[in-house]
């Protein structure tokens, strides 16, 4: 059974967003595929040693700066590396990923004014995985994500 890397604030359970909660996802598909054990739930901002609660973070350029102007990139760096390292060891098909975060964005990011405006851009475990040739996904493309792991599925059934 081929494994998926979530974002943990998706997956629920554990208070790990920056401000103490979660956005536990409800979508039914992702419901049965946590039922099933496929999911391995990764916080790369918690990973990286961030607490819980945390001052929000934006990226600015290839830096991520906290809310209060101190530049936490190294601890995003850190998490997404293990994010990665989770990715490998599970052999993820493809990673679901929590929209508009600084470490988990996969299509739109905070704009690094705090102001609540988003642009195009994707979080830096997002890239890394990326960059390592894993496909990522944003929680709002559930049924991409459906479509590619039936796809996976069917090529890897053996042969009659
Ligand atoms: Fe969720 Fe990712 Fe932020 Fe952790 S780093 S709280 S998993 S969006």
């Amino acid at each position: 059974m081929r494994k998926i890397l979530v974002s943990e604030c998706l997956y629920g359970g554990r208070p790990v967003r920056y401000d103490g909660g979660e956005k536990a996802e409800t979508d039914q598909v992702f419901l049965k595929w946590k039922e099933e054990g496929r999911l391995v739930p990764v916080c790369p901002e918690v990973f990286g040693g961030l607490p819980i609660p945390r001052p929000e973070a934006q990226r600015i350029g290839d830096r991520v700066m906290n809310i209060e102007g101190k530049d936490v990139t190294e601890a995003y760096q850190r998490g997404a590396a293990e994010a990665l390292r989770l990715a490998k060891e599970h052999d993820a098909a493809f990673c679901i990923l929590k929209q508009g975060s600084p470490a988990c964005g996969s299509r739109m990011i905070h704009d690094g004014t705090f102001s609540g405006r988003k642009i195009p851009g994707q979080g830096v475990a997002a890239e890394l995985l990326r960059g390592a040739g894993f496909t990522v996904f944003g929680e709002d493309q559930m049924d991409e994500a459906a479509a590619c792991l039936a796809q996976l599925e069917q090529a890897e059934q053996p042969l009659k």
